[in-house]
């Protein structure tokens, strides 16, 4: 079985372990380097995305991933996954110092965290993929999107008329939790990649 690295440095690693499972890969926690080195394709799952940056920061993490993801390591990121792998935050956080917050990126993307505003902290939705008759149940939390995507971005699914879905080469983001309502779609398009 392939395997397949959840980032696990904070955020829902275990719905990811199971998801990966579920799709027949080998789920490995990714906490180090090493860790990093023995898989071939990587779940950035979601959490605060403020929080993983800077625990990327602390274990070393940070530029291991950005080379990985550079080179074309197969990457799924989820709701705070997809904000890490986002070439541009448009309205980052800052911390104690103002520093601004850091994205790994590589996904020629700009994204607003909390894109759905203060009164929708989470919702449902049945969106639709490209060229797949089944709806996927989207789940999100306090979910980013998608104000501006590059030519080399495929829009996979949208809300309105911002995309919330998207692949770009061998990365998959996702604004929503699939994880959380059974669909694993998106977990077996990445295995798929390997
Ligand atoms: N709002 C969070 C962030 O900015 C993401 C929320 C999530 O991953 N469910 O990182």
């Amino acid at each position: 079985a392939p395997r397949v690295g959840v980032l696990a440095l904070q955020g829902d690693v275990r719905e990811h372990v199971e998801a990966l499972r579920a799709v027949g890969a080998e789920a490995v926690l990714v906490r180090r380097a090493s860790e990093l080195e023995s898989v071939s394709a990587l779940v950035i799952p979601g959490g605060e995305s403020t929080v993983m940056a800077r625990l990327a920061r602390v274990f070393g993490l940070f530029v291991p991933l950005q080379q990985r993801i550079a080179a074309g390591l197969p990457v799924l990121g989820t709701c705070a996954g997809m904000i890490l792998l986002a070439d541009s935050i448009l309205d980052p956080a800052a911390d104690g110092e103002g520093v601004p917050q850091e994205s790994l990126g590589g996904l020629d993307v700009a994204v607003r965290r909390n894109a759905f505003g203060r009164q929708v902290e989470s919702f449902e939705a049945d969106l639709l993929i490209a060229e797949d008759p089944r709806p996927v149940r989207a789940v999100f939390i306090r979910a980013p999107r998608v104000e501006r995507a590059g030519p080399g971005v495929e829009v996979l699914a949208s809300v309105g008329e911002h995309p919330v879905a998207v692949r770009q080469g061998s990365l998959l983001a996702t604004a929503f939790h699939p994880e959380s309502a059974g669909e694993l779609r998106f977990h077996r398009a990445l295995v798929a990649q390997l």
